[in-house]
Order: structure tokens, then C-alpha cells, then sequence
């Protein structure tokens, strides 16, 4: 691909978050991009799930339609209306596909919209912004989502173009892509944060809505075929799924024999919740919350097989 191509390629990101620590090495932008093929349960980013921009609504912010109807008053589709507390109904049908002006309108930020087109050269302007940051740190930019190869065109112009400009790269994958496309991205990656959730395809399945064939695959190719390419799987620890000793050896074992690949659990926590709330869905998971006491015993199970590769 040109490199003039590259830069204009569109796609849709809906979250920058600067300064992060914990998503590759060093000081770390993070880049989430939209839309995911799996649905897991637990999910904390429920508006990475879908491809589109997504309307949200913090009620707790709402001036209340007494005092204020700002955002009817440029809504053309008539999408918004008063709830019996005075406060917004969304018409969730037939907000789609709408540039959202709503949220420009919005003066107590109420209206959020998750998700907006933006090209590479923007995305990697507001990256570059941090280039004293990375060069010091050893850090980068981290692609995450949502599946960043669920737009894997875009994502694959992200990654050539930053790597055109020497930046270190990484990607949080859930591992469900196009074999071609992950095969494509791993040589522009210097890390790749690879999620494994269950060995077991049809508990797999119950819980994302997918089985783990292709993800276990693309694992596998990535692992044999990529040697410069760092690679640290991470399981998030979902009670009722995969908080038990047997799942976390079973996972321990499969990745015993790839002697560069490192291991991390990732507990579950509950920090998505409030945007659910703000998308008019439910949390799959309610008030299910994990067993902390549980987690030395699973770090030890990992510990058992992988030894020094086990990372906390
Ligand atoms: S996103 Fe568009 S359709 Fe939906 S409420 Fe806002 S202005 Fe109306
Ligand atoms: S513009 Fe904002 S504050 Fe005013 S009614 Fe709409 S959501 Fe509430």
C-alpha cells in the first residue's frame, strides 16, 4: 500500500487514552478501535462491541427537558423524547447512522458518542503527541478495541504507517481474525498481547458467542511463525467460567510449548457497568462479582507449568 493511501485510510476509533502502563511496555497510547466478533459476557467495554457509532446517554448529567431541549431541537429524526421523569427517551432505531449532532448540542456533556471516524494521520498525530514519553519509556502505540483486526484494513494502515515512523507497536488481540490478516500485522508488531479464555471450544462458545478453533489456530501460527514478535497471552478471570484450577493448568498447558511466549491472568472487575447503563443495555454479568481469595491458587496452577514465564 502507498504510503499516501496509508495515512487517509479511515476507520472507526472510539476511545485515545494516553499514559497507559499496562498494555505493552512503557509509557503506552492506547488506540480502541470498534467492533468485535465475540460477545463475551464480562465484557468492560460494551461499546467496543458493535462497528457503528453509538449513541449514549448519562441521565446523571441531564439538565432534564423542563430546563433544557437543546438536543430534540436538532434531532431531525425525532429519535428523542420526554420519559416520565423529565428526563430522555433514545429511540435507539432510529438514531442509526446518524452523525450525532445532538452531542455538539449537548451543553452538560449528557450526549456521548461512541465511536467517530478518524484517518490514520489523525490517530497518529494525537500518538506523536507523546513521542518524549515513548522514546525515554521504551513504549508506543497499543492498538486495542474491541478486535483491532475486526477492521483489519484500517488497523493494517495504522501499523505501516507507524511503523514508517519508527514508533514501537503493540496489539491486544482476542485472536478471532482473519489468519491472512493477523499473518499481515505481526511483522509490524514488536508485542502482542494475545487473550486465551478457555481451552475448551463449547464452554468457549457458551460464554463469547464463539467457538476457540481459529483463535487457538491463529495463536499457534503466530507462535511458530513469528519469532521476532513478542508475545504475552493474558486470560481475564471470569468467575463461573474459568476460576478454577483445572481451566487456568488446562490453558497453562497448551502454552507450555512455546518457550517465548509469557503468561498473565487478568482479574475480573466490574468497571464497564456504568457505560451498559449508558447504552440502554443490561451487564450480561449483573452483579456477579470474582472471589478474590481464588486467585493465589490459579497463579499457582499457572506458576506449576510455566514456571518463570508466569508473570503478576
Ligand atoms: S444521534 Fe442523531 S438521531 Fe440519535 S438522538 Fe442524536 S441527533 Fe437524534
Ligand atoms: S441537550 Fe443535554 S442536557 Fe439538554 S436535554 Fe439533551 S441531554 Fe439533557
Amino acid at each position: 500500500m502507498e504510503e499516501t493511501d496509508d495515512r487517509r485510510h479511515a476507520g472507526t476509533v472510539f476511545n485515545i487514552q494516553k499514559y497507559s502502563i499496562h498494555d505493552g511496555p512503557g509509557i503506552r497510547t492506547l488506540v480502541f478501535l470498534k467492533g468485535c466478533a465475540l460477545s463475551c459476557r464480562w465484557c468492560s467495554n460494551p461499546e467496543s462491541q458493535r462497528p457503528q457509532p453509538e449513541l449514549a446517554y448519562n441521565k446523571g448529567r441531564c439538565l432534564g427537558l423542563d430546563k433544557c431541549v437543546r438536543c430534540p431541537a436538532v434531532c431531525v429524526r425525532n429519535a428523542l423524547s420526554r420519559s416520565p421523569d423529565g428526563t430522555l427517551d433514545i429511540d435507539r432505531a432510529r438514531c442509526q447512522g446518524c452523525h450525532m449532532p445532538c452531542v455538539d448540542a449537548c451543553p452538560a456533556e449528557a450526549l456521548i458518542a461512541y465511536g467517530k471516524t478518524m484517518t490514520v494521520e489523525d490517530v497518529l498525530a494525537k500518538v506523536e503527541q507523546d513521542g518524549a514519553f515513548y522514546a525515554r519509556s521504551g513504549g508506543g502505540m497499543t492498538l486495542s478495541g474491541g478486535e483491532p483486526l475486526y477492521q483489519a484494513d484500517f488497523a493494517l494502515a495504522l501499523l505501516r504507517e507507524a511503523k514508517r515512523r519508527h514508533l514501537k507497536t503493540a496489539m491486544e488481540t482476542s485472536g478471532l481474525a482473519r489468519r491472512e490478516a493477523l499473518a499481515e500485522a505481526a511483522p509490524l508488531l514488536n508485542d502482542v498481547l494475545f487473550d486465551i479464555k478457555h481451552v475448551d471450544s463449547r464452554v468457549h462458545e457458551a460464554q463469547t458467542g464463539m467457538p476457540n478453533d481459529l483463535i487457538l489456530a491463529n495463536f499457534r501460527m503466530l507462535a511458530e511463525e513469528f519469532a521476532d514478535t513478542r508475545i504475552r497471552v493474558r486470560t481475564p478471570i471470569i468467575p463461573g467460567f474459568n476460576d478454577d484450577e483445572a481451566t487456568i493448568s488446562a490453558i497453562a498447558a497448551f502454552l507450555e510449548p512455546y518457550p517465548r511466549v509469557e503468561y498473565e491472568l487478568l482479574p475480573y472487575h466490574r468497571l464497564g457497568t456504568q457505560k451498559y447503563v449508558f447504552l440502554d443495555r443490561s451487564s450480561p454479568m449483573g452483579e456477579t462479582a470474582l472471589d478474590k481469595t481464588k486467585l493465589p491458587r490459579l497463579e499457582s496452577a499457572a506458576r506449576d507449568v510455566l514456571k518463570e514465564r508466569f508473570r503478576t
